[in-house]
């Protein structure tokens, strides 16, 4: 299925107000024809400790292959697009898979 930006933007927004953390954040992942082949939101790892499972790190483990962008966009409190960069961790994994991480514009 190909996907233009407003409904990645759309599927990305939904997706990210299912997550229960704080920060609400969710990623797509992208094939080279462009298509949509994965979406994440983010989770908390421990509801105690904290340091949670990016949702670009979950599209990465659902498919490393076929890979090539992500997208992600982050929602904050008031339901409003909030800007949001990967992390170094995600980013070097990312340029270690050759993907390339986008996000959505607050
Ligand atoms: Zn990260």
């Amino acid at each position: 299925m190909k996907c233009n930006t407003s409904q990645i933007r759309d599927r990305l927004y939904k997706k990210a107000l299912e997550s229960i953390c704080r920060y609400r954040i969710a990623a797509i992942g992208i094939d080279y024809r462009g298509t949509v082949i994965s979406i994440a939101n983010n989770q908390p790892r421990n509801l105690y400790k904290g340091g949670g499972i990016h949702a670009e790190q979950r599209v990465m483990h659902k498919s490393p292959r076929s890979l090539k962008k992500i997208i992600i966009l982050r929602v904050g409190e008031g339901g409003e697009i909030r800007p949001i960069d990967p992390c170094s961790k995600c980013a070097e994994k990312a340029a270690e898979l050759g993907v390339k991480i986008e996000s959505v514009a607050a």
